[in-house]
């Protein structure tokens, strides 16, 4: 077996790979390694989600009763031994270990070899491989290696079912009674209730084609369809009116939009017209936009596909004649859903929804940012969301970790029922400060800015007694869009945004495509884009792009002159010149035609390490700093912000960072320039706390965050931040940086701020 030992680990590596879930993965590991390595018994043992016992999950060899029922403490028998050491244990004759424990039933009363090895992934044991010989029998070198090697490839999958509910549900399904699933943090919030579930009212991918000879009747029945569906979401929209502030409603303008799509209706007819009943041209037809947007890297455009999906539904049904059916609600419910949409949300009447829960959709989804405009709490993209069986379950929702318990046991719940109450009183609490200044008890003004890149965004901005936008994110309405937007475009979005905020500054940067945001009309391909044509880069060596942007920048702040500019991605001063440049350059020609603009302040994110170190040199060309603490935390902990793998690793409040932040602000502070943050770090409370010790002269965030944050600034004086900055700075450990923020948050009695944001 040696010599084709890696051969035969590459098979069962790719039988792992392709079985359709991880129970099968499981009983095909066990019974392969029983044959690979010829033993009498091989077993598979997954840790629990508490961590607290031992589960046997698949065996060959042993009583196959006995899987889902044979459950051993950590540290209890041989088995979790191997756990416990997180080491092979290989044993010539078990039962004369001293750990030897008889488990009755399970049939291994007859064997005497043993070896053990745990599967661990990210330090942690997630289960154990045992295989098991009748005879005494000391494994060789090369079978440990063995089995040793395929453990550490099953961690993977074994890892990612853990993540996303599969072992849950696995353990669910072999007798567990509570269990939790983990999505993305969708709105904030916690809720508890039962469960409704959505089902689609219709499956358009069974539609099958049909011939049909009268196709102008067809035409007409599917066009009425169509229409029926408009008035449809016309009328959840209308419903909605009060509910949601009027830009909101804009989310239901876009299925409106989309039904009026020439592609989506017109190819339909098309088809129609080329022999095809409508239901068949219609699946067609979406069949076609859905897998357009999915293949989009883009994660707000894909998230268009499910709306796409949706509406195809709703078509059909109207099709079928048959009328939409929201779920019967007689109390508070969490919705969950495969697909839960937008629409599905406003058929429900608000005071009735507690929470959403949706299998598919991510925070871009339109469902997502509607449960943000209402405060409803959401989590998205719980990929193996068992909605079939959850029907009237109890559920709790947490919004902030994106989690979802199923069945609780009655002491989570009494712990969310609490956090539940905490969550209202704080909410009637945050309410109150709306009107109120974001000054500390000893004067220091810091004003709250909001970071956007919808329009939906921004009524719960200025509800929000938001000081003015400090981050507008351009590259969203780029991103919706099948083309880059003309000037004439531009200039109405960016107006609309000024114009709301007027006369307070609105900070618009410029497009910061690359990394994780691409432009789906214009792909760039590259082995690092983190590291690669991002941001301000990607702009210089395309002015023909730039230049349209920045005219439309300063045409749409003429007669409003609250426009603040800022560059993002900035790594050399260079980049700073020739922006500036260009900006003369735009407002020349635009003054030549007649537009009477002028320049307005302009800034720079301070996000690439190397602009850390060359704050004298962008200090004598800028009005005012931004830092970017999403970047500046990736780039100088070299962790992707985005890798799951390294999520532990990726921290704010990391010393590194903090001795940053304080170097970025007191150069800025001996030129005179003001310093903001707009990452996702001055959103957090603790966080907030210790940028205001620091000395910030703004903060810019997630609407959600902004009242938290300003509660933590009426409530602690910069004094005190101060004093507290100093110690943080002497920190070595971000746990530790934390741990002092939060117990001077939990000494101001601020403690529910943290404890259910985090
Ligand atoms: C940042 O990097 O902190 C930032 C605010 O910009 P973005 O998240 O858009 O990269
Ligand atoms: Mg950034």
């Amino acid at each position: 077996m040696q010599q084709n030992m890696l051969e035969v680990l590459r098979r069962r590596i790719h039988e792992v790979n392709a079985a359709p879930d991880l129970q099968h993965a499981l009983s095909i590991i066990v019974s392969r390694v029983k044959q690979d390595i010829a033993v009498d018994a091989a077993s598979v043992y997954l840790t629990t989600p508490d961590g607290e016992e031992l589960v046997l999950m698949a065996t060959d060899g042993l009583n196959q009763d006995a899987v889902g029922k044979v459950r051993l403490k950590h540290g209890e028998g041989l088995v979790g031994t191997v756990c416990e050491r997180a080491e092979p244990v290989n044993i010539n004759d078990a039962r004369k270990h001293p750990r030897y424990k008889r488990v009755r039933n399970l049939g291994i009363a007859a064997m005497h070899g043993f070896l053990g090895v745990p599967i661990i992934q990210h330090r942690q044991v997630l289960g154990v491989l045992v295989v098991r010989q009748k005879a005494t029998r000391r494994f060789g070198a090369s079978e440990v290696t063995f089995l040793v090697t395929l453990a550490a490839q099953l961690a993977g999958p074994i890892s990612h079912a853990k993540a996303t509910g599969g072992v849950a549900q696995l353990l669910h399904e072999v007798g567990a009674t509570s269990f939790m699933l983990s999505g993305l943090p969708g709105a904030p919030g916690v809720a508890v209730g039962p469960a409704s579930v959505v089902y689609p009212p219709a499956v358009l991918e069974r539609v099958p084609d049909r011939a049909v000879t009268d196709t102008a009747q067809e035409e007409k029945t599917f066009l009425a369809a169509v229409k029926a569906v408009q008035d449809d979401i016309k009328q959840f929209s209308e419903r909605m009116k009060g509910v949601l502030p009027e830009e909101d409603l804009a989310l239901f303008n876009v299925y409106v939009m989309m039904l009026g799509s020439d592609s989506l209706i017109d190819k339909s007819v098309e088809r129609i017209r080329a022999g095809n009943w409508a239901p068949g041209a219609l699946r067609t037809t979406i069949a076609e936009h859905v897998r357009v947007f999915e293949e989009m890297d883009d994660p707000y455009l894909r998230e268009r596909a499910s709306d796409i999906s949706d509406l195809g539904r709703r078509i059909l049904v109207r099709l079928q004649s048959t009328s939409v059916t929201a779920p019967l609600v007689s109390q508070r419910t969490i919705l969950i859903g495969d697909e839960v949409s937008a629409v599905h949300l406003a058929e429900i009447p608000t005071e009735m929804l507690a929470a959403v829960v949706s299998a598919r959709g991510s925070t871009s989804s339109h469902v997502a940012i509607l449960a943000n405009a209402l405060g409803i709490p959401a989590v998205m993209g719980v990929e193996d969301l068992p909605a079939s069986f959850l029907d009237g379950q109890e559920l709790i929702v947490d919004g902030y970790r994106g989690q979802v318990h199923i069945r609780p046991t009655e002491r989570v719940r009494e712990e969310f029922e609490r956090l539940e109450a905490e969550e209202a009183d704080l909410a009637s609490g945050l309410a109150e400060l709306v009107p109120l200044k974001a000054e500390t008890p000893d004067g220091v003004h810091v004003p709250l800015y909001v970071n956007t890149g919808l329009l939906a965004d921004i009524s719960p901005s200025l509800q929000s007694g938001a000081d003015g936008i400090g981050l507008y994110r351009t590259e969203i309405p780029f991103m919706v869009r099948d083309g880059f937007p003309t000037e004439d475009d531009q200039v109405r979005i960016y107006k609309q945004v000024l114009d709301s905020f007027a006369p307070s500054p609105v900070t618009i940067r410029t497009l910061d495509v690359g990394g994780d945001k691409m432009l789906p009309y214009f792909p760039v391909e590259e082995d690092n884009p983190f590291l690669g044509w991002r941001g301000i880069r990607l702009m210089l060596d395309h002015p023909e792009i730039f230049l349209v942007q920045l005219r439309a920048i300063l045409r749409a702040n003429i007669g409003l002159n609250n426009l603040q500019l800022m560059l993002p991605m900035i790594s050399d001063v260079r980049e700073v010149d020739d922006t500036l440049e260009l900006i003369n350059r735009a407002r020349d020609e635009l003054i030549e035609e007649g537009f009477e603009v002028k320049l307005p302040p302009i800034g720079v994110m301070i996000e690439v390490p190397s602009a850390v170190y060359q704050m004298d040199g962008l200090a004598k060309r800028v009005d005012f700093f931004s830092v970017g603490t999403n970047d500046l935390t990736q780039y100088l902990l070299a962790v992707d912000r985005n890798n799951a793998r390294v999520a532990e690793l990726y921290e704010a409040l990391h010393p590194a960072v903090v001795h940053a932040l304080k170097q970025i602000i007191d150069t800025a502070h001996a030129y005179g320039i003001p310093v903001s943050v707009c990452g996702e770090m001055a959103g957090d409370p603790a966080a907030a706390l210790l940028l205001l010790g620091l000395g910030v002269d703004s903060m810019s965030m997630t609407v959600g965050s902004l009242s938290r944050v300003k509660w933590v600034l009426r409530s602690i004086t910069a004094a005190q931040a101060q004093g507290l900055a100093r110690t943080a700075l002497a920190l070595e450990s971000a746990d530790e940086i934390r741990g002092l923020l939060v117990s001077v948050l939990e000494d101001a009695g601020l403690g529910g701020l943290v404890r259910a944001g985090k």
